[in-house]
């Protein structure tokens, strides 16, 4: 059974979604206004192999990523400009171009990084009705008081504000006075209160509400492109640990007094990433991208390795030392793959339950370690331990045909959720065919859909003679392998 750290409660929970095998999955998307670099794409990555764990253990996810193309101010302080526009004045472009573009790369980054891509990924500028609409729930209900430079949420009448800090209102408000650097907008009555709406002028981006014209804040289209596609409580709400103080504890304010009801029941965190122990800045000219990483001679699936070698919730500290390591790993793992599939030996071991338990064993502590929290250390260190297994035994000349499957088909389940690309590296030999295979494949579906299952046997009896392919119906359709 799953179990996550839930920063809500501060410990580990078993994980039971509000429906059955139905899970609502919110992340915190990209602001679009520069290149993702490792750090963002690392917390993507992290997303994917929780939600591909969830997957594994039998659960349906709707996953919901938004893109923010508006309203994410420079910095936490309310007295800032927005990121997106700022960006497009430097580039002399409108922001939904700059958007675009950025989100583009985005894209490109997580097909490269093979990561599940979210079930919708709505961007924040095509939702501003939805906005409006909630910011006047709050505003009926009385949370919200007006400054001249936007409509602010007074978060002294959220109760729990800061619960998800493990703090609460009056501490978090004497520990940022106690701050040096803590901007003050001018009017605000508590320094945690935050604008849902700024009013701005010009065209790009810009809307008219009840209370003037301008944008919406960051935080306030999380509460609704969520809320809006997962309902006003769902199951698992991911970001960065970065998001806890500020982005978080106000999605939770907003929500929970729009609606009232429990906005989200378990919150997870990713830790940074670090270069060479340091954070990644534009001052230390330290920020790498997928790209940077990629022309220096490493794969994409060696930076998603890489990213999976350390668990989610600590800090992973990116060298290129440590890139070499793993790019040598994952080497190793495709020619060890490529090896198991020219096992022909046919010899019967009297060992051989005992070497198919074992894998089985450590199979099981692969997938267990997974449902502990998203351990990926410890699953790696598992499926290494099939590795070294069967390598041994290959070595003293025991592996057999029947075993090498057996281990095949363990790293094979593994690769669904590590999402390293195993399949890609099996034998070339069996790829010429693959067209022709198709071709009889298509050729049997359309037999089967016309109902005339003569001559969808004779495809299966003659995939099987002629190119010793096996099929297997599946839920997802006709799958085969080589027999
Ligand atoms: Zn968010």
């Amino acid at each position: 059974m799953l179990r996550l750290y839930n920063t809500l409660t501060r410990k580990k929970e078993k994980f039971i979604p509000i429906s059955d095998r139905k899970v609502g999955f919110y992340s915190c998307g990209i602001t679009a206004y520069f290149y993702p670099h490792i750090g963002n794409m690392r917390r993507y990555v992290m997303d994917d192999i929780v939600k591909r764990t969830m997957l594994h253990d039998k659960y349906y996810v709707t996953h919901v990523e938004n893109i923010t193309d508006v309203g994410h101010l420079v910095g936490d302080a309310n007295t800032t400009d927005d990121k997106m526009r700022v960006e497009a004045e430097k580039e002399h472009k409108t922001m939904k171009a700059v958007a675009m573009f950025y989100f583009g790369i985005f894209e490109n980054d997580m097909k490269l990084l093979n990561i599940i891509k979210p079930s919708k990924m709505p961007f924040a500028s095509e939702h501003v009705p939805e906005m409006i609409s909630l910011i006047k729930k709050l505003d009926d209900k009385g949370f919200l008081y007006r400054l001249d430079s936007g409509i602010y949420f007074d978060t002294s009448r959220f109760k729990d504000y800061g619960r998800l800090t493990g703090s609460d209102f009056d501490t978090l408000n004497a520990q940022l006075k106690g701050g040096a650097r803590v901007e003050r907008v001018a009017g605000i009555r508590n320094i945690t209160d935050f604008a849902v709406w700024r009013f701005a002028e010009g065209t790009d981006m810009i809307w008219d509400s009840p209370w003037g014209r301008g944008f919406p804040g960051w935080h306030i289209e999380c509460s609704v492109l969520s809320m809006m596609e997962l309902g006003e409580h769902f199951d698992v709400h991911t970001g960065g640990v970065d998001h806890i103080a500020v982005h978080h504890s106000n999605e939770i304010a907003q929500s929970e007094s729009a609606t009232g009801k429990k906005f989200v029941n378990y919150w997870v965190h990713h830790e940074f990433l670090t270069v060479n122990g340091q954070k990644m800045s534009k001052s230390l000219g330290n920020i790498y991208t997928v790209q940077h990483v990629l022309e220096r001679g490493y794969s994409p699936m060696a930076l998603r390795m890489f990213m999976l070698s350390g668990h989610y919730r600590q800090i992973l500290n990116f060298t290129f030392e440590a890139m070499d390591n793993i790019a040598n790993t994952l080497n190793g793992i495709y020619s060890f793959l490529e090896r198991l599939e020219e096992i022909k030996g046919t010899a019967k071991n009297a060992d051989s339950a005992d070497f198919r338990r074992a894998i089985s064993s450590h199979k099981r502590g692969f997938f267990k370690a997974l449902d502990d929290d998203i351990n990926t250390p410890l699953a790696l260190a598992e499926m290494h331990a099939v590795i070294n297994y069967a390598n041994a035994r290959r070595a003293a000349g025991k592996l057999n045909k029947a075993e090498a499957r057996h281990v095949m088909r363990a790293m094979l389940e593994f690769d669904k959720v590590l999402g390293l690309n195993f399949e890609a590296h099996l034998k070339p030999a069996s790829k010429p065919l693959e067209k022709e295979v198709q071709d009889l494949l298509d050729e049997r579906e359309k037999a089967r859909k016309s109902r005339d299952f003569k001559r969808a046997d004779e495809i299966r009896k003659l995939l099987k003679d002629k190119y010793n392919v096996a099929l297997e119906d599946t839920s997802e359709g006709v799958r085969w392998h080589k027999d």
